[in-house]
């Protein structure tokens, strides 16, 4: 298939705003595709070249582009940038004297060509990545090249996310959503939406997708957590004896671990399964160590912070099983007072890693909560009690980097509240209660795992997680820092939509709004985001592309006063909203929803 169809295609899905007929047209699209296209254009659709898991990354700004562009033109880019208010607008405008009718590249060439400027790394890399660009510029059409530089800078967003994609499947294979359930198990298994797209337009694609494994190297999605408003409340949902143990407020992680040559199934990674034995040379699935290394570290966003964790790697490699996958929560370890650091202390060690600093001065333990595979055999479908058994046998006396958490069986309220108070006075964040049966299914929140944190008491019953959609410039001093506060958004999943609804000004000291302001400047707007909607009361100076995840707290959940649009947000805001963290580490796809707030709103009413 030509790249042009596939530029053409990114063209139609940009012009549709219904989630439905995206979904159709993409389904149809991907029925002229062979097993390898498909793999390809499924992560293209989502502006990457491999799953999140592999660290293949453009690290390729737009300013840098526009810099390029200026010079090879000797126009002014950075201008023109401003008015049209996209990269790939901008190129499609500044580029055309120099473009050509159609480049005859296939799918496969272009891919190729962006995996190349994944691979150039080092010193000089800029200038040979402005090369590749340059020359493959030349080749494209106008059309071509926008959605090329959109998905080279990071900027392709066509609306479409991984879960969106199983829709896709879905009413590829059957012409509906029925097929949800199956595919996203096989999703949660191996978290890989091009690995997908292969066996849906390939033969028994049904069978195949319900055979999908653990594979190790691969990450699983991880389980998450419901809320409850009371420990009352955790009794009446449980009716049997419950297991419970410590929440570790840190960075939850993946361990796998397996002997060198011999991963679970075949040799083979999962995502270049379709890909492999091509043109695109051997090399480039190499991505560094990835897979030949014997332990792999997911975050909860599969994101791969292997190097990022030696003493972690370290401690696992030296337990004497052979292969396993460990459900776990990285944090911030005192050593000499055997005390947890906090989570601000967890944190600064991650991201001083991201600025390039690989710090060991705030060492950290994993705490494992969850054992899903073990010596050859997955164990997601066991019960969680018999998970916790195997996981006690096997790793009870282990020390170190890798830590067993405790996991109690309670069997009265007088006993959950006690074994809550002791966790909080040791500085955890409270407790994560677990149903005794049923597998751990991936990606799935459910009453079967609930969380009680230490602000059930005040404030809301739980944090809340937005994405920030705008700013405003604010007035006398913090004027002269760029910025005053951020206007937050939650997730409508009823209108597929991201509804702001607060303004959060407080808990940003100096240097993090210094930090925010040059973050949201680089992803200004001239409108508001196709999908935010807002009240007119909350219209912000400056709209920027919704990107950043924040953690707020508030003192509690309102009703929206204002007499506009009343279903925005559930017609739910915070009151006395204040920022917990910036920058968290969640997709976009995982900010709480309108829903979720409703929920936590009826919980504090009825606690
Ligand atoms: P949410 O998961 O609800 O979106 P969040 O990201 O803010 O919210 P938390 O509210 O902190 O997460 O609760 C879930 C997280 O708690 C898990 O993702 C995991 O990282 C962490 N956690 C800590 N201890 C445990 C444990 N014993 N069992 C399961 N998860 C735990």
């Amino acid at each position: 298939m030509k790249y042009l169809e596939l530029a053409k295609f990114f063209e139609k899905i940009e012009g549709l705003s219904s989630r439905n007929e995206m979904t159709s047209e993409m389904a149809s699209f991907l029925k002229g595709c062979d097993q390898k296209e498909a793999q390809i254009v499924a992560y293209l659709m989502l502006g990457r070249v491999a799953p999140l898991f592999v660290n293949a990354e453009f690290n390729y700004s737009e300013k840098s582009l526009i810099n390029l562009l200026t010079e090879y033109t000797k126009e002014n880019v950075s201008k023109k940038r401003k008015e049209v208010g996209d990269i790939g607008d901008t190129v499609l405008e500044v580029w055309e004297k120099y473009s050509k009718n159609s480049s005859n590249y296939d799918i496969s060439d272009i891919y190729e060509l962006l995996w190349k400027i994944v691979n150039t790394k080092g010193t000089g890399s800029i200038n040979q990545k402005n090369s590749t660009i340059l020359e493959c510029l030349k080749k494209l059409s106008p059309l071509e090249s926008k959605y090329f530089v959109r998905i080279i800078c990071g900027e392709l967003r066509l609306g479409l996310n991984a879960r969106s994609m199983l829709d896709v499947y879905s009413v590829y294979l059957v012409g509906d959503k029925g097929l949800k359930d199956i595919l996203e198990h096989a999703y949660g298994v191996c978290a890989d939406i091009g690995y997908l797209a292969g066996i849906v337009v390939g033969e028994n694609a049904q069978e195949k997708l319900n055979n999908v494994d653990v594979r190790l190297g691969t990450p699983i999605l991880s389980r998450l957590v419901e809320r409850v408003g009371s420990f009352n409340e955790i009794f009446e949902r449980f009716e049997k004896d419950i297991i419970v143990q410590p929440k570790f407020d840190g960075l939850r992680c993946q361990i796998h671990k397996w002997s060198k040559g011999r991963q679970a199934g075949d040799n083979k990674t999962v995502w270049s399964e379709y890909l492999q034995n091509e043109n695109i040379s051997q090399g480039l699935f190499g991505v560094g160590e990835a897979f030949n290394s014997e332990v792999r570290l997911f975050t909860r966003n599969l994101e791969d912070v292997t190097e990022m964790f030696p003493e972690i790697v370290e401690s696992a490699r030296n337990l004497p099983m052979e292969s396993f996958v460990l459900d776990s929560e990285i944090v911030g370890w005192d050593y000499k007072k055997g005390k947890f650091l906090s989570y601000q202390e967890t944190m600064q060690r991650r991201r001083k890693y991201s600025i390039g600093e690989k710090s060991t001065d705030i060492p950290v333990k994993s705490f494992v909560f969850d054992l899903l595979y073990l010596d050859g055999g997955s164990l997601i479908t066991k019960d969680t009690k018999k998970r916790l058994d195997s996981l006690e046998n096997k790793f009870g006396s282990t020390t170190g980097g890798i830590e067993l958490a405790e996991s109690k069986l309670i069997s009265s309220l007088d006993e959950l509240k006690e074994y809550f108070n002791k966790c909080v006075n040791e500085g955890l964040e409270g407790i994560i209660v677990k149903q005794f049966e049923e597998g751990y299914k991936p990606g799935i929140r459910n009453f079967e795992w609930v969380k009680i944190k230490k602000s059930i008491e005040k404030d809301l019953v739980d944090t809340v997680d937005m994405v920030i959609v705008g700013y405003y410039y604010g007035s006398g001093r913090r004027s002269t820092l760029g910025l005053g506060a951020i206007l937050c958004g939650i997730y409508n999943e009823k209108e597929d939509t991201i509804d702001a609804i607060c303004k959060v000004g407080t808990g940003i000291g100096d240097d993090l709004l210094k930090e925010i302001s040059i973050k949201l400047k680089e992803i200004s707007l001239k409108d508001s985001p196709k999908n935010v909607r807002y009240q007119d009361s909350l219209k912000p100076d400056v709209w920027v592309q919704p990107q950043y995840v924040v953690t707020v707290d508030a003192d509690e959940i309102t009703k929206n006063i204002s007499k506009g649009k009343k279903d925005i947000g559930g017609g739910l805001s915070l009151r006395f909203p204040r920022l917990i963290e910036f920058g968290r580490d969640k997709l976009v796809e995982d900010i709480t929803t309108v829903e979720e707030l409703v929920k936590m709103d009826n919980l504090r009413k009825n606690s």
